[in-house]
């Protein structure tokens, strides 16, 4: 594994944002559980999402679809028969890998022969039912975007939507990956984030530039080096899209795709009605005009960004490793200390303060308590996990009032009022 892999794999277990799952019997591939820092991060980045989604936009809603859906959707989809990975494994080594990641017909791990491709479908099937001989086969969803064409016109009749507008969702997906591997990389459950944008087949073009835009703009917005992020234009296109784009992180020493910006058109729509029976087209009560509204996806991997946003943020500087973390998905926003564990004034004072923060937006809860150690090491501690602002309550705060506010990034130290510590880490954060 890469160098900087390694070292973000060992942080996130010994620091408590990920963990590999069930690890006392062994593990399984493929599967992780993200501890109590790395699932403040993750839904600080899905709820950062999920608002700019469905509060900076007027005309888009969400949904949340269930795993399991009759299983009739994935032949309509076409996953039954298409969702398939070609696999080729080394004759000397036994190391297998995607076929479409391998340029020569040499093994790249021991320059060994490699097999044909061997074609997988990578649905997960599971089975229903109690009675042996009665069971239902089934599949978990193998993209969660399927449930949203599902739930499209029961949004439209409960709804006063019009077009253009969108359905959006967070959920989990499963694949059999033929090569689980890269930590949260590549998963066989793992979770996306998806935006379906119903329009007008002669608005695509309009659209498709502006979700292009848009989710470059969000994704910069939260990154510490922006410009490690780079579109990455596929050549090879499904018959009914026109263009698709990924959102990639560039510096990636494994793989790059973040979020894929897709051409639907009226593919999923016009599958699901022919397999279902149903008219899911669409009636513009102005103008009386009957069309199946045409589709621009954005889906995208919540843990692979979470990923990249550690590869993006992790620093190492002379006499510390730091998490550079945007505030807004950093798992604490502050950390609290009292100067001397065994100063009963310090501590009653310091708690104060925490308790404060924990209870009241800015820090809304995502405030951290140490009181081991030396300040040295706690700010040590801070940073590995990427908390913006230390508060420390020495033996000054209790007759001038204020606290020392540590910066993570800067280490510069300011003397703030404690009455004042709210409004200025709101600041700060904002
Ligand atoms: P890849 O080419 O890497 O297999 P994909 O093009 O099949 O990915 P999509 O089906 O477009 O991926 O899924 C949308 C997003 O879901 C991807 O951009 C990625 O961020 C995420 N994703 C896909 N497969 C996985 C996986 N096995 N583990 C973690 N995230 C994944």
């Amino acid at each position: 594994m890469n160098d900087l892999m390694e070292k973000i794999v060992s942080l996130c277990k010994r620091r408590g944002f990920v963990f590999p799952g069930s690890e006392i019997y062994g593990g399984l591939g493929g599967f992780y559980d993200f501890g109590p820092l790395g699932v403040e991060m993750k839904n600080n980045l899905k709820t950062f999402w999920w608002r700019w989604m469905t509060k900076s936009h007027n005309n888009i809603v969400g949904i949340d679809g269930a795993i399991i859906t009759n299983p009739k959707v994935w032949e309509a989809s076409g996953h039954v028969k298409n969702f398939v990975d070609p696999l080729v494994e080394c004759k000397k080594c036994h190391h297998r890998f995607k076929a479409d990641d391998i340029s020569g017909d040499k093994c790249p791990d021991c320059g060994g022969p490699l097999t044909a491709p061997k074609i997988f479908n990578i649905l997960v099937p599971t089975r229903l039912g109690v009675i042996e001989g009665e069971k239902t086969d089934a599949y978990l969803r193998g993209e969660a975007c399927q449930t949203i064409y599902l739930d499209y016109k029961n949004v439209l009749d409960s709804s006063h939507l019009k077009i253009p507008f969108g359905i959006c969702q967070i959920g989990k997906a499963f694949r059999n990956e033929v090569t689980p591997g890269n930590f949260l990389y590549r998963q066989r459950e793992f979770e996306q984030w998806d935006l379906e944008w119903f329009c007008h087949p002669s608005e695509m073009e309009k659209w498709f530039e502006y979700w292009k835009n848009e989710r470059m703009t969000w994704f910069k917005s939260i990154f510490t080096h922006p410009e490690n992020l780079g579109f990455y234009q596929h050549k090879k296109l499904a018959h009914y899209a026109k263009k698709a784009f990924d959102i990639e992180y560039q510096a990636s020493p494994i793989g790059r795709e973040m979020e894929g910006i897709h051409w639907r058109g009226d593919w999923d729509l016009s599958g699901h009605a022919k397999y279902s029976g149903q008219d899911l087209s669409y009636t513009d009560l102005e103008t009386s005009e009957k069309f199946i509204p045409n589709v621009i996806e954005t889906s995208g991997g919540v843990d692979r960004c979470l990923l990249f946003l550690l590869m993006d943020a992790y620093t190492e500087e002379s006499d510390r490793v730091v998490l550079k973390l945007n505030p807004k998905v950093a798992p604490y926003k502050a950390a609290v200390f009292p100067l001397l564990r065994n100063k009963p004034e310090l501590v009653a004072a310091a708690k104060k303060i925490y308790d404060d923060l924990r209870k009241d937006p800015p820090a809304g809860g995502q405030v951290a308590w140490d009181d081991r150690g030396n300040i040295g090491k706690r700010y040590y501690s801070q940073d590995e996990i990427g908390t913006p602002y230390c508060v420390t309550v020495d033996f000054d705060s209790l007759e001038d009032k204020k606290v020392t506010v540590r910066d993570r990034d800067t280490m510069k130290q300011e003397r703030v009022f404690i009455e004042e510590l709210k409004d200025y880490l709101k600041e700060k954060l904002d």
